[in-house]
């Protein structure tokens, strides 16, 4: 019988729009190599992945091919890494580029990790920790409490409430799943038209429960252009302490 296999998601085929560049951000450069080469080198490197699929806009597949995942794999000469990266074709919002890669799955897959390709600041032992997490669990996400005090405004810009923000997490990627938990849960978002932000809340949605382990803030999105330039900070200090989760 197969062993059942651990995969990765990574969703890259946004088109970057809030970037205000015409190359999505995903392929813009940090420190040498686009973001998306440093966002797959934590999973190749993690040995609890063994298989990545990526979703890519399909006009960049074969230039992702050549010159994000070539070079990425010749980093890499003494293992057999070159089977572990298999890309695909994304779709017109993100939550369609996930379930595309669920569909591309070959079974029997036990957790799933989708990660966002723009998230460039995670490293091997994170994607471990959160596999094994789920294993026992079988969903679980990466958060942080918000820093700032959470306040609800109304239409105008008024505040209406106050949020205890002890009670409140900022969502992060990687977010693992058992690999039935999520088909069922994207499954039935596609079947109810819910639009989800993030994979967990069609978990949610099905009346499954998430939990929430500690993330960490310099795991951004890199969205604008203020975040590319936190990036350039973030890389100088890049990687963290061994004993930084
Ligand atoms: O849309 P947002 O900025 O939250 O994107 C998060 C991630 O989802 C990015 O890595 C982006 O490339 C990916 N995405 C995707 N397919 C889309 C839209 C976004 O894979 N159609």
């Amino acid at each position: 019988m197969k062993r059942a296999k651990n995969i990765a998601i990574i969703v890259a085929a946004g088109k970057g729009e809030r970037m205000q560049s015409n190359l999505p951000k995903q392929f813009l450069m940090l420190n040498n190599h686009p973001i998306l080469w440093h966002t797959l080198k934590p999973f190749l490197e993690c040995s609890d992945i063994h298989e990545i699929i990526l979703a890519v806009p399909k006009l960049y597949i074969e230039d992702c091919q050549n010159t994000i995942i070539q070079p990425l794999l010749n980093h890499y000469p003494f293992t057999n890494h070159a089977q572990k990266i298999r890309c695909i074709s994304g779709g017109d919002y993100r939550q369609e580029s996930v379930y595309l890669g669920l569909q591309a799955i070959e079974k029997p897959a036990s957790v799933v990790v989708i990660h966002d390709g723009v998230r460039p600041f995670v490293t091997p032992k994170q994607i471990s920790l959160l596999i094994h997490q789920t294993q026992k669990k079988k969903a679980v996400i990466l958060g942080i409490a918000p820093r700032d005090t959470i306040k609800k405004v109304d239409n105008n810009g008024y505040i209406t409430a106050t949020i205890d923000r002890n009670l409140m997490q900022m969502a992060q990627t990687p977010q693992a799943f058992s690999y039935e938990l999520i088909r069922t849960a994207h499954d039935l978002g596609r079947q109810n038209k819910i639009e989800a932000t993030d994979d967990a809340m069609l978990v949610e949605r099905s009346g499954q429960k998430v939990f929430v382990a500690p993330g960490h803030p310099l795991n951004i999105k890199i969205t604008t252009p203020e975040d590319l330039i936190l990036s350039k900070g973030i890389i100088e200090a890049w990687p963290p302490e061994e004993n930084t989760n």
